[in-house]
């Protein structure tokens, strides 16, 4: 199907050219079915959005950004957005299926993951938001719940809602709390280091099953977060490469973090990542 999209761009699809599969999840704002496009036999997710429903919270810009930004992004690790069409009432989005679904729940099933899966995840990630760096994207929503799998077990960043696509610096508050960077929670000016921050807390909740600045409320969490106030517990047993990944990463001064390519270029993403980025369960 890809490729009859780039011999055709402005092809309109409808859902007759559609078989609807089974529901594959239930997100805020409708539902993701397991789909095929007829004529290719080419498997799809398609995500129905109920424009009631985008009208009534104001979503239409938000919404046609995020499938603005999705169609333009070509990388292993992101989320391929083929296309999309509407009827009276709904909205489709036809996008790539991710068969391993999401990584949240494969984090919660185990708890916490292994180094070299929890390595090889971190790279894919980091890979894929230096091709979105390129691109003057930054996605800003990095959580467990954006991020699914395909059937090799490789990453998608998925969900590119909060995204910005801009060279400049931002000055808007959104995102999950405890994924943000103390520059977004004290509403200061920010730059791509956002997401190079929340490649550090992602890293600290692969390995150990929590975010690091968890707290019973979001005031807690706010003043964690704003206080850096990082520790490793020593159960389970995490390597000192990797906290030292972390501790280079969750660093208030955004220009100290280490930048990307320092993040693919150290030890401990050398010795685990896989370079195929693929990662059995
Ligand atoms: P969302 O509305 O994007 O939050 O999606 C709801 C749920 O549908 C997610 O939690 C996933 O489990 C599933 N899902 C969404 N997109 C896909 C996809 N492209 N491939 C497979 N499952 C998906």
């Amino acid at each position: 199907m890809s490729s009859q999209r780039e011999e055709n761009p402005q092809r309109q699809w409808s859902l007759q050219d559609f078989e609807i599969g089974k529901p594959l999840g239930k997100g805020k704002f409708g539902r993701v079915y397991l789909a095929r496009e007829i004529k290719s036999k080419y498997v799809v997710a398609l995500k129905v959005l109920y424009k009631e429903q985008i009208e009534k919270y104001r979503l239409h810009h938000q919404l046609r950004r995020e499938m603005e930004i999705q169609t333009g992004l070509r990388h292993p690790n992101v989320l391929r957005l083929y296309g999309w069409f509407h009827d009276a009432e709904r909205i489709y989005l036809i996008l790539e299926y991710a068969h391993g679904g999401e990584l949240y729940r494969l984090l919660r099933k185990t708890g916490h993951l292994r180094e070299k899966q929890a390595a090889t995840y971190i790279a894919s990630l980091t890979q894929a938001l230096a091709y979105c760096h390129q691109k003057h994207v930054i996605h800003r929503d990095i959580k467990p719940e954006n991020l699914l799998l395909d059937h090799e077990g490789r990453l998608k960043i998925a969900d590119f809602g909060w995204s910005v696509q801009s060279s400049l610096k931002r000055h808007t508050m959104c995102g999950t709390l405890d994924y943000l960077a103390p520059e977004m929670v004290e509403n200061k000016a920010h730059d791509y280091a956002v997401d190079n921050w929340t490649l550090g807390v992602l890293c600290y909740e692969f390995l150990y099953g929590i975010p690091p600045f968890e707290a019973e409320n979001q005031k807690d969490t706010f003043r964690r977060i704003i206080k850096v106030d990082l520790s490793f517990p020593s159960i389970p047993n995490v390597s000192a490469d990797a906290k030292d990944l972390i501790s280079r990463l969750l660093v208030k001064d955004s220009s100290k973090r280490l930048s990307l390519q320092k993040i693919l270029e150290h030890p401990w993403i050398n010795k685990n990542a896989d370079p195929t980025g693929t990662c059995p369960k």
